[in-house]
């Protein structure tokens, strides 16, 4: 049974992170712990009651194709209806849309609760979110009048459809087509893994779709931006015919099974009806600027799933009976949670859990004020930070959520590999967050090339002083914070170094820095990680109680166990591109 780990996510929006960075925003002067406590408290009550219940049903059952369409596993329907009655989808969208206006960081704590409790079904607002901010961004006033308000209210779900058999990584290579007819265009082509792409939740489902105008330049200059409805709407915003888009089939995949992964096909006889979004050829420029949402709404997916396979196994751990550990007192065999191993396990995922969120949440808190403060330096400052954080977020935090949960499954022992305990779900269904919303590799190589390699790192750079002079003035009186303090300095100092031998390669050898990019990313992800754990000690050894005793406990445990880890990358990152680019490839 999940429970929503609230009390973690409050002390990071309220004591790591602190109110105050995101209420000087004039968008949220009302924004306080108080609002925080209570919307995270009817999330987790959601997500506890209508969510979890429906995980594992959604992921034994999966969805079902006919040539009509997809029907949704057993339940996912009525907790929709619940979902849009209790007014989730318009929780992140800004108030002038419809929407409530939350923080970034606020709608990224709720998201993760939501992901814990049902990956497959936090999946569909999370793409409608996408699609409400291209239009709300992008679009025209009228495409905004007729659709925005059914989506943010979640009357409409969207989807975001940019891949193609041929196009994945590398979307130049988009085929379907666009061709003009008057005000609108008819499209062609057919595109795959499209997530929520067809289902019985809702009458109607808005597709954004990329698309090559006929004419238009080859590559990524080529490529526009369309509105696709499932089902054409009509002036006064009723529903009118059925386009001339079509689920082809559905995916049969290793996990998130109650979420569709839809072949989506376009334009079968005439064409279907698209309207442009936005200019011409401009349609990769509107989904760069999307990204960081994106992207963090997936990141924070690795550890959403952590969280939930630590729960799952904490609880197993505390009834499974097996052995005598050492200095056990009791007569009768222990519950495994007292060996020494499983309690590194266990706390293994605990503290690499809580250094994630600590992270993803700072991440979302640099895109509030990025997007909302009235300082212009802060917000230059916060934008460059955000951007800097957000492939970190995605990339550290995906791969780490899958080894999280693998740990999850070992903790269980034979039965973690058997479906009935549910250890497996988490496992398989975490396992698409490192590759879909651009895979690990794609992220690391935006991190070394726009985020690294432009500034000449003098972004990351800055982040490094600050983590510095920042672990340098903690209060170590208490000899935990000592210890976590001690190694997050260490482990800076190998980032310093590791981003210098970078910043080489990136100038003499770019294939150097590609080679080690993927290290560079995971070692940022664990030093920024252990900056953030060693002040998280340092707040919690000034307070009393079992909370703040346990956070001294994971803090601890990360600098001691899991912050060594970075230093081996960063000795990678120096050393290690010489065996990639000696070996050929016809030699693999
Ligand atoms: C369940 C699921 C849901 C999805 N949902 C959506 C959706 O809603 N909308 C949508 O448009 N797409 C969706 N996708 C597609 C997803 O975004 C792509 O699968 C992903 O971007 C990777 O593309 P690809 O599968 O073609 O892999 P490829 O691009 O072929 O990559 C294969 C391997 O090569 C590596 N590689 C490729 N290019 C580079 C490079 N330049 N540098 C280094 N390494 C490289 C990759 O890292 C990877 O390891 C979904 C996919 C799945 C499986």
């Amino acid at each position: 049974m999940y429970r929503a780990p609230t009390k973690d996510v409050l002390f990071v929006l309220n004591e790591l992170i602190g109110p105050q960075t995101v209420s000087t925003c004039p968008n949220f002067a009302e924004y306080s712990p108080e609002l925080a406590e209570s919307v995270l408290d009817e999330a987790a009550r959601f997500a506890q009651d209508v969510l979890d219940p429906l995980n594992k049903t959604g992921d034994q059952e999966g969805v079902r194709w006919t040539p009509e369409g997809v029907t949704t596993a057993k339940g996912f329907n009525e907790a929709y209806a619940q979902f849009v009655e209790g007014g989730w989808p318009q929780l992140a969208t800004d108030v002038e849309h419809g929407g409530q206006g939350v923080p970034q960081m606020l709608s990224t704590a709720v998201q993760e609760i939501f992901g814990s409790a049902n990956l497959a079904f936090k999946l569909c607002p999370m793409l409608t979110f996408g699609a409400i901010e291209a239009l709300a961004l992008c679009g025209t006033p009228l495409q905004q009048k007729l659709y925005l308000p059914k989506m943010v209210k979640g009357e409409w779900t969207g989807t975001m459809n940019l891949t193609e058999p041929q196009a994945g990584s590398d979307l130049a290579q988009v085929r379907t087509r666009a061709v003009r007819e008057g005000d609108h265009y008819r499209l062609f082509g057919q595109k795959i893994f499209i997530t929520w792409g067809e289902h019985d939740l809702t009458d109607n489902i808005v597709h954004m779709v990329l698309a090559r105008i006929d004419g238009s330049p080859p590559g990524v200059k080529g490529i526009s931006l369309f509105i696709v409805p499932k089902v054409l709407v009509n002036e006064d915003g009723s529903l009118g015919e059925r386009n001339e888009v079509r689920c082809a089939s559905v995916e049969h995949k290793l996990g998130i099974h109650a979420s569709p992964t839809c072949v989506i096909a376009y334009g079968d006889e005439k064409g279907a009806v698209g309207y442009l979004v936005g200019e011409e050829n401009r349609g990769l420029e509107y989904m760069f600027i999307m990204m960081n949402a994106a992207r963090l709404a997936v990141g924070l997916e690795g550890y959403a799933l952590a969280e939930r396979s630590f729960q799952h196994a904490l609880e197993y751990a505390r009834t499974r009976v097996q052995g005598k550990p050492p200095g056990y007192s009791g007569s009768a065999p222990a519950t495994i949670v007292h060996h020494p191993d499983v309690k590194r396990m266990l706390l293994t995922m605990k503290s690499c859990t809580e250094a994630m969120r600590a992270l993803g949440l700072y991440a979302a808190s640099r895109l509030d004020l990025a997007r909302h403060s009235t300082d212009a330096a802060l917000k230059a400052a916060s934008q460059a930070r955000g951007d800097l954080l957000i492939p970190i977020v995605k990339g550290w935090s995906t791969e780490l959520g899958i080894e999280m949960t693998s740990l999850g499954v070992q903790v269980h022992g034979g039965m973690g590999f058997i479906e009935e305990t549910g250890a497996a779900q988490y496992y398989r269904d975490v396992r698409i967050t490192a590759i879909y919303e651009g895979t690990t590799a794609i992220q690391s190589n935006d991190l070394i090339g726009r985020k690294i390699g432009r500034d000449r790192g003098e972004t990351m750079k800055t982040l490094i002083g600050e983590m510095e002079r920042e672990l340098k003035a903690l209060d170590v009186s208490h000899p935990s914070t000592q210890i976590s303090q001690k190694a997050a300095l260490e482990a800076v100092s190998a980032l310093r170094e590791a981003t210098d031998s970078l910043l080489q390669a990136i100038s003499a050898a770019p294939e150097k820095a590609l080679a080690v990019s993927v290290p560079y990313l995971e070692l940022s992800g664990y030093v920024i990680g252990g900056w953030l754990m060693a002040k998280a000690s340092a707040l919690a050894a000034s307070k009393t109680g079992d909370f703040y005793t346990g956070k001294l406990r994971t803090t601890r445990f990360y600098a001691e166990q899991v912050l060594p880890t970075a230093l081996a990358l960063a000795r990678v990152v120096k050393g290690g591109a010489a065996s990639v680019l000696e070996t050929d490839a016809a030699l693999l």
